[in-house]
């Protein structure tokens, strides 16, 4: 593999496609596809939704000194048996190698209204200027107890403080944290004056907000997180997929159906030794990606390797929660909050572009 130079298609440019294209270029040729120009940087998309400038760097310049080429196209199909990956553009790629890392999107798990009375975070943009252009405040329901609707929320509540700002879930908000982590996450909705909804499952999204098993929820705007999910295309063309729809793969990152294909980020099931199944998220996303750099390159040939130390959560401009862990991702009681822990967090994220090259 390292010694004659291959043709490498990757797809998707997220933290996952773009770590490891970025390091494959420098041995290999590789064609990157990815509809947009500008990286996508989802961990930001709850500070687009607040109206803050977007920060996305031009896919040109991460990739600047690589043997790398950018399709700005949408994969429409692959042909797994002819190693053919088809564009939207009408063209067709041929390919020594596949790195599939077309992510996830935001479920809406079937929830009837949440297609088209709600917003997921990849609607970021539509829903700021919507708040922006509101004739006046009103009340916005975010569903999803977790870190992506914990982050919206906050982040919608500091910057838009004539809102009421609700936070939906159909558990605990934040019940997976430590118990001080939980404390802290709630002393900042007291502050910013975010009610949250605990117990609540969402049957329905209407005009005037959401139905839940335990009655309405009045909302003007419903911002959908509850969860995420992979897209399709890996089922579609036949790679052995999980009942959900993750690649499934090896221990090299490799499709267990097809020894070709790599699978990294949150499309793949990834399985790690003493830590267990990695869950959808950038902090797993990257490292699979810097990995399959180096194996693809000679760097190494061990199997890859992760354990977690901390989840990291904005909580607005001003405050943060780092959440230590252990390395199987299980709670330690520690917690770190307010400006350090939102320093830590902006390092964080900052932090991901140098990754990336
Ligand atoms: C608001 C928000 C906040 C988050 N915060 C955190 C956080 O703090 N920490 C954390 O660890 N995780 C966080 N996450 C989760 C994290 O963003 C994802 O898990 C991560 O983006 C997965 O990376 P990826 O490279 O696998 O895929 P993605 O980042 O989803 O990138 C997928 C790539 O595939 C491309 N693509 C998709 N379909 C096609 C197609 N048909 N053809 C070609 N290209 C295609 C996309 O355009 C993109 O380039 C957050 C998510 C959201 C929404």
């Amino acid at each position: 593999m390292t010694g004659q130079q291959q043709h490498i298609v990757v797809i998707g440019a997220g933290y996952a496609g773009l770590a490891a294209a970025a390091r494959i270029g420098k041995q290999h040729r590789v064609t990157l596809v990815a509809p947009e120009s500008r990286f996508l940087h989802r961990v930001r998309e709850h500070e687009a939704a607040a109206g803050r400038p977007a920060q996305r760097p031009e896919l040109a310049k991460v990739l600047r000194g690589r043997q790398v080429t950018h399709r700005q196209a949408r994969v429409t199909e692959l042909d797994l048996a002819g190693r053919k990956v088809f564009l939207d553009s009408g063209e067709a790629l041929s390919y020594d190698t596949l790195v599939y890392a077309l992510g996830s999107r935001t479920a809406l798990h079937g929830i009837p209204g949440a297609a088209e009375h709600a917003y997921p975070a990849e609607r970021a943009a539509e829903l700021a200027e919507r708040m922006r252009t509101a004739a006046q405040p009103g009340t916005v329901a975010v569903v999803g107890g977790g870190p992506t609707g914990i982050e919206l929320a906050t982040e919608l509540a500091e910057a838009h403080p004539a809102w009421q700002i609700r936070i939906v879930a159909a558990g605990q908000v934040g019940g997976w944290l430590s118990p001080n982590g939980r404390a802290h996450v709630n002393r900042v909705f007291g502050r910013l004056g975010v009610q949250a909804h605990d117990r609540s499952a969402v049957t329905a999204v209407t005009a005037a907000g959401l139905r839940t098993d335990q009655g309405t929820i009045d909302a003007d705007l419903v911002v959908w997180a509850a969860s995420m999910e992979p897209r399709e295309l890996a089922a579609e063309a036949g790679l052995a997929v999980t009942p959900d729809g993750r690649a499934v793969v090896d221990a090299h990152l490799r499709s267990v159906s097809h020894p070709e294909v790599y699978v990294i980020g949150d499309a793949a099931q990834v399985v790690v030794e003493g830590v267990g199944e990695l869950r959808m998220s950038c902090a797993t996303a990257q490292p699979m990606g810097v990995y399959l750099g180096k194996l693809l390159t000679g760097g190494t040939d061990k199997p890859f390797d992760f354990g977690y130390v901390i989840h990291c959560l904005s909580l607005g401009r001003k405050d943060g929660l780092v959440q230590l862990v252990h390395k199987d991702d299980s709670m330690k009681p520690k917690v770190l909050t307010g400006t350090t822990a939102r320093l830590i967090k902006g390092l964080i994220v900052n932090g991901v572009l140098w990754g990336l090259r």
